[in-house]
């Protein structure tokens, strides 16, 4: 604590007071020693003379409540000086005693301005751990646990945002569906924790491709992640998942007790297309191209609307494609069958030998 009085006797009694109370004092006779000590230390609590040697304690109380609204002070006020006291908690004071200081009552309003002090504090230490909280909560609600990549729902809202950006400023924006190509079989094969390896590995090789803070990289579900590249057409984009297909493959996945190669099929569309009005859309396009892709042979990079995508399409019908997810998801082989229903599909029947090029 600060105490500021110029009387020495009063001074003295309030410093061997308060030391006695276990206080850490420190104590100013005038106008400049309160100045320089407020200057050096904070405190926890000032109690203020305000008819000291000039700078006065008012204009102390003053140069204090410029930088620091939060530490308490008291001020001691002459008897029958009741400006003083309306000037003083005008100032920026907390609570006044007149003189003659009665001790016990100095004492009883200290203690009532600590506890209202570190009543504040709580208050704000629990805000400070609000804020964490919420900020750890946004943060787990936006990210997919396993490769902390953006999220189904985060990558969904994204999209929205970055899709009217798009048609508001009339600039493209290409969506990029990419699926690690007979997943399942290296969670069959080695385990789960085998192929959260695997994920994790394909992720941070989408995240590495991606621009840094433009393009959004998120896990769709599963095996499945989308990409958006704003300011990106279509051509680009293709060449972009040609690009990322070639890293894949050229890469040897590790896991405990393993390593194991893979590839991956990419379906891409871009904005603007005649077929293409909304966001919906646009991410529906891709993931039809990325069916053909898988359809058409895996490893492979396919543009919605291309030549390849429209032969596919023109041979084998499009009721698999435009459905939605549900209907086209059961189809391939190393895509994840719905739990249930279904019971005689053989789970790695048609993923043949020879896919595991461990
Ligand atoms: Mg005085």
């Amino acid at each position: 604590m600060l105490i500021v009085e110029d009387e020495t006797p009063i001074r003295d009694g309030l410093v061997s007071l308060f030391s006695g109370q276990g206080f850490d004092v420190t104590s100013a006779a005038s106008g400049p020693e309160a100045l320089d000590a407020l200057g050096r230390d904070t405190f926890d609590i000032v109690v203020l003379d305000l008819m000291i040697p000039p700078p006065t304690g008012l204009e102390v109380l003053a140069e204090l409540r410029k930088k620091d609204d939060r530490t308490p002070v008291l001020v001691l006020t002459a008897l029958g000086s009741e400006d003083d006291v309306v000037r003083g908690l005008e100032a920026g004071a907390d609570d006044y005693i007149t003189k003659p200081i009665e001790f016990p009552e100095l004492k009883a309003r200290l203690k009532s301005m600590l506890r209202i002090k570190r009543l504040q504090e709580e208050l704000e230490e629990r805000e400070r751990q609000l804020l964490e909280a919420n900020e750890r909560l946004r943060y787990m609600s936006q990210t997919d646990g396993l490769t902390g990549l953006d999220n189904r729902r985060h990558l969904e809202q994204q999209l929205d945002a970055m899709f009217a950006h798009a048609r508001r400023l009339n600039e493209p924006l290409s969506c990029v569906m990419c699926d690690l190509d007979r997943f399942k079989t290296v969670n069959d094969t080695y385990g789960h924790q085998a192929g959260d390896a695997v994920l994790k590995q394909f992720a941070r090789i989408l995240k590495n491709e991606a621009r840094e803070k433009v393009d959004r990289v998120g896990r769709y579900g599963g095996e499945e992640f989308m990409l958006l590249l704003p300011g990106t057409v279509l051509d680009a984009a293709v060449t972009f998942a040609e690009r990322v297909r070639k890293e894949v493959e050229s890469r040897t996945f590790t896991f405990d007790g393993g390593t194991i190669k893979r590839t991956a099929s990419f379906g891409v569309a871009g904005w603007p297309h005649p077929r293409i009005s909304n966001c919906d859309e646009l991410v529906r396009a891709a993931d039809d191209a990325l069916y053909v892709a898988k359809e058409t042979g895996r490893n492979r990079a396919i543009r919605f609307d291309s030549d390849a995508f429209n032969a596919h399409i023109a041979e084998h019908g499009s009721e698999q494609v435009g459905q939605g997810d549900e209907s086209r998801r059961s189809e391939p082989a190393d895509r994840e069958r719905p739990l249930g229903g279904d019971g005689g599909i053989a789970d790695s029947g048609d993923a043949g030998g020879g896919e595991l090029r461990a």
